[in-house]
């Protein structure tokens, strides 16, 4: 059975005569016969884009659904919990946790090959959310976000005491210490970090608070914390987004590999060979920054047919 994977939209998956479009960002040459949104970040997920495909069945999670449609526009969604199997548009879709942010699924169906989209996603165990599952699989398309090896991660119980030890230290000189992370996902990691094991109520910037109020909703603990608009208070432990200009903030994000703290809500490199070695894959279309170098790594290393998206 042939698997087609190109990009018009998003990444388009054809297969078994039925077209698929994973995380639209933009409006695809061909009308797709199912849509799924893998989680609500905006490099995934554009809601203007999903109102555009009227009638078109959209899968995502309950909690994709509060994050990017809060007031219920958009038509034709099916919104699932992860570990369901769905049957839509004729295609009997699995869904499995992601374990990236919340809401964050992975897709699997059968169309003759098995095809598994993972998402962004993150096989760590963290003290938000469970860690994705590695999905078997005869086509994987896979997140490639550090698909390059200069991104291999300390593990997290590692990245966990060095963040733990650092705002210890800031509260025992009595000093203000920022934390600068993405608002939906490191965001809500370092708030229950600080609150549940730095022991700490930490300020958390009032857009990233809005995230958590989302998490809480679905289960995840956070702990205690306090919210703050414009700046924290002076000497206070805080959570800011990385987009804030907050003097002096730590960058917690993979990107910031050998000058903050590399915590990532993606998988970093061996991660990401973890999945592919134990998919037993035969195909894989990696997608996002390091695609190219991933797929060529793949190809050349471990002797895996591989192409970039
Ligand atoms: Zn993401």
């Amino acid at each position: 059975m042939s698997v087609r994977v190109y990009r018009s939209g998003g990444i388009v998956v054809e297969a078994g005569g039925k077209r698929l479009l994973l995380d639209p960002t933009g409006i695809p040459d061909r009308k797709p016969d199912v849509v799924f949104v893998s989680h609500a970040h905006s490099d995934h997920c554009r809601p203007s884009v999903l109102r555009a495909l009227k009638g078109v069945p959209k899968v995502m999670s309950h909690a994709t659904r509060d994050l990017v449609d809060p007031r219920r526009r958009l038509d034709s969604v099916v919104a699932v919990n992860a570990g369901e199997e769905v049957e839509v548009a004729g295609l009997q879709l699995e869904v499995h946790e992601a374990g990236h942010v919340i809401g964050s699924l992975q897709l699997r169906f059968d169309a003759g090959a098995t095809v598994v989209y993972t998402g962004d996603f993150n096989l760590e165990r963290r003290v938000v959310m469970r860690p994705a599952p590695v999905l078997k699989a005869d086509v994987l398309v896979i997140d490639a976000t550090y698909g390059h090896h200069r991104y291999t991660f300390p593990p997290r119980p590692l990245l966990y005491k060095a963040i733990v030890q650092t705002v210890r230290e800031a509260v025992e000189e009595g000093r203000g210490l920022a934390l600068a992370a993405r608002t939906l996902g490191t965001g809500q990691e370092l708030t229950a970090l600080l609150s549940l094991v730095a022991k700490v109520v930490p300020f958390v910037e009032e857009k990233i608070a809005e995230k958590n109020r989302i998490y809480e909703k679905y289960g995840e603990v956070l702990g205690e914390y306090a919210v703050h608009s414009l700046r924290p208070p002076r000497g206070a432990i805080a959570v800011v987004p990385l987009s804030s200009d907050h003097p002096g903030a730590v960058p917690c994000t993979g990107w910031a590999v050998g000058r903050g703290i590399p915590l990532s809500s993606h998988a970093g490199f061996s991660d990401l060979l973890r999945y592919v070695v134990e998919s037993g894959v035969a195909t894989i279309y990696a997608f996002s920054s390091f695609a190219s170098s991933f797929a060529s790594y793949i190809s050349r290393e471990m002797g895996i047919e591989a192409y970039a998206l």
